[in-house]
This record gives C-alpha cells, structure tokens and sequence, in this order.
C-alpha cells in the first residue's frame, strides 16, 4: 500500500486563501487506485489561519535572500500581519500526520507559502518567484521526506 501525504487544495477541498480549490486531475485518477491511499492536508488550516484569508508569501528578495535579518523567513499576510507562527504549527501538524501515517512521500502544492517546493513567492506580493520552499514543504524535506509538485508528478 502507497501512502502520500498531499496538498488538500489538489484534492478539490476549498481551502485555499480564496477560498478556492486547486484539483490536479493526476491526484484525482491516483485516489481511484486500490493501492494508494492519499492524505489530505492543509497546513494553513491545521495552523489556525481561517478560510478565506489574505494571500501570505515568505520573505525574500528577488535573489533569494531574506529581506532582513529581523524578517528572516518570517511569513507576512499582504496587510503585514505576521502568521509565522501559524505556519509553523500547521508544518509541525503536517509532518506529525506524515510520521504518524508512515507514508511514502508527499506531493504538495507548487508556489504555496507552506507547500511550495523550489520556488515559491518572493515576499514583494508582485507575483515575482523566487528559489525557496514553503514552509511545510521545508520541514519534510529537512526530515527526510520525498516532496514532489503536482506539476513534478
Ligand atoms: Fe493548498 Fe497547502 Fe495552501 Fe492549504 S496551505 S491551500 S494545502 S497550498
């Protein structure tokens, strides 16, 4: 049996910041097979933050870096509320349901401030990307996980 932890929003459960959800048909025809189990999480929620909420991007410059040392890797809503501390707890969730699941690997969502892997917003709310990960997608990777994109699968 394959287990895979997966972004909710892929799943079509409307937990994004809109209010949306985000399907990817390749998770949608996965979840038909008998040998897969796919697990369902939104980090966002698991760490408090309500739905629909205000976009939120991690800080960084265009270049990578952190916009100061004070703000390093803070995440700030577009009204500059600081929801660090929301975004950790729900990683934290995230990778307690990851261990407690055993699963095989994770498939999260590309560009997401929690579930981005490899490049994510740049903190300057312009649209402008930037090499980095989300912060869920951070901590599994950090604990040995295999995190894909839906567009990597
Ligand atoms: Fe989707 Fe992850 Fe954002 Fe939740 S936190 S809406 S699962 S991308």
């Amino acid at each position: 049996m394959k287990k895979i932890l997966v972004s909710a929003c892929l799943l079509g459960f409307e937990c994004r910041y809109d209010g949306k959800s985000k399907p990817c048909e390749k998770l949608l025809e996965l979840a038909k097979e008998e040998d897969t189990v796919l697990i369902p999480v939104c980090p966002e929620q698991l760490g408090g933050l309500p739905t629909p909420r205000l976009p939120s991007e991690r800080q960084r410059t265009s270049k990578g870096e952190t916009r100061s040392a004070a703000k390093k890797d803070a995440v700030l809503m577009s009204d500059g509320t600081d929801v660090t501390a929301n975004y950790r707890k729900g990683a934290g969730i995230a990778l307690s349901v990851a261990k407690m699941n055993g699963i095989d690997f994770a498939v999260l969502k590309s560009g997401s401030p929690s579930c981005g892997k490899g490049t994510i917003y740049d903190g300057s709310f312009s649209g402008k990307k930037t090499q980095g990960n989300g912060v869920t997608a951070e901590l599994l990777l950090e604990e040995g996980y295999r995190v894909l994109t839906e567009e990597e699968l």
